[in-house]
């Protein structure tokens, strides 16, 4: 892969795609990591004397303009990160586009609008895809893949672009992939993947090809009731995908016969309804239970305290850790302590020590961790998982050739 500094960029046209997809909660950012993490790259550029185009998605539009996935927010953001101001399009291919990148002088940089607000942004048929990519390719002269989050997308700007265009790897997809590399080629041992969060069935993937590299795998979050039941155990009304149950029993099989061991919540947090995330309001009915004895008509929302001792006891010994996934619904303080209690472990550890996914890396910087103890705090869940599942990564192969 070529990088940045391969490439002469002085006075060209670069696009960049980065990942800004940020989480919002009414038109305000709540955690800029996203934005912090590619900004180097834009600096380096800019610095290099090239006119900076940036471009990202934001949630998922429809396939076009919707004003509540705006990146109006994020180029205001990204202005003040940057130090420099971001001239914001309107559009992304249409006519606020090409007259911002007609006025850019070199050194200066704009972000186009919602890249998902074009169908052909995510289209399945490759003309649809490879249409959008034309226009794309007809605003720059060179384009730089960073939008690590979204490497794993087989999308216009990711995939199909860089075949059109000179292109190079960014600074943050270079050291997001030097990372991944360390979890699988020249991995310290022992190695402790955490798993939680809420989307299940993305989660249950990336075990099968665990299984055959960590030493420990510790589950928690929503997975944890799909292993319960496949345990025997009721769980109540908490996350629960019953077509994972054979998958998961299989696992839990496989890692017997080669040694691998997985650890359970022996309790669980639990409340009859789902938690005021957004008032914070108090959670009268909050209890803890056995992870065996969950009652019918509650959902099960974080691990308990014990397992919360029980995780960090087996990362204690940990040389390498990667960590995808809050173990409970840390967005409501009911409910952090589990995912506090698995962050302060990974510190306490002398542990090589990565966070992916979005959700994650947000919980370790609203709980007040500081950032920077950590080894690496990956800007991509789905991304890192799905190269950790041995798959090829689209947004990585179209930088290759
Ligand atoms: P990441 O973005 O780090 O990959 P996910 O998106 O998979 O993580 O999951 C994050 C979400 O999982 C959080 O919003 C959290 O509230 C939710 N979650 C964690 N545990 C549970 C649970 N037991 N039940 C429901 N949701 C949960
Ligand atoms: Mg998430």
């Amino acid at each position: 892969m070529k990088t940045i500094e391969d490439l002469d960029v002085a006075g060209k046209r670069v696009f960049v795609r980065a990942d800004l997809n940020v989480p919002l909660s009414n038109g305000s950012i709540t955690d800029d990591g996203r934005i912090r993490a590619v900004a180097p790259t834009i600096t380096k550029l800019l610095q290099a004397g090239a006119k900076v185009i940036v471009a990202s998605h934001l949630g998922r539009p429809k396939g076009e303009p919707d004003p509540q996935y705006s990146l109006a927010p994020v180029a205001v953001r990204l202005g003040e990160i940057l130090g420099t101001p971001v001239a914001f399009a309107t559009d992304t291919v249409g006519e606020s586009a090409k007259a911002t990148v007609a006025a850019l002088a070199d050194g200066e940089v704009t972000l186009l609008e919602n890249l998902r607000f074009n169908a052909g942004e995510t289209a399945k048929d490759d003309a649809e895809r490879g249409a959008f990519a034309d226009a794309l390719a007809g605003l720059a002269d060179i384009y730089v893949g960073d939008g690590f989050g979204a490497v794993h997308r087989k999308h216009a700007s990711v995939f199909d672009l860089p075949a059109r265009l000179p292109h190079a790897v960014g600074d943050l997809i270079a050291t997001e992939v030097g990372v991944l590399k360390r979890l699988t080629e020249e991995v310290e041992r022992p190695y402790v993947v955490v798993l939680g969060g809420s989307k299940v069935s993305d989660k249950v993937g990336v075990i099968d090809n665990l299984l055959g590299k960590a030493d420990r795998i510790l589950v928690g979050g929503g997975m944890v009731f799909t292993f319960l039941a496949a345990q025997g155990h009721q769980v109540g009304n908490s996350l629960l995908q019953e077509d994972q149950i054979p998958v998961v029993q299989e696992y839990l099989k496989r890692a017997q016969a080669t040694g691998v061991e997985f650890v359970l919540p022996v309790d669980i947090a639990v409340s009859g309804s789902f938690p005021d995330v957004k008032g914070g309001a108090p959670v009268e009915d909050f209890q803890v239970v056995d992870a065996d004895k969950i009652p019918a008509g509650v959902l099960g929302l974080d691990i308990g305290p014990k397992s919360g001792e029980l995780f960090a006891e087996k990362l204690a010994d940990a040389r390498t850790v990667f960590w995808n996934g809050p173990a409970g619904v840390f967005e409501h303080p009911a409910f952090a302590p589990g995912t506090r209690a698995i962050a302060q472990a990974l510190l306490d550890s002398d542990a090589f020590t990565v966070v992916g996914g979005g959700d994650s890396a947000a919980a370790v910087r609203i709980l007040g961790f500081d950032e920077t103890k950590f080894g690496h705090i990956s800007t991509g869940g789905g991304a890192s998982l799905e190269y950790l599942e041995g798959k090829s990564l689209p947004g990585l192969t179209a930088l290759e050739g």
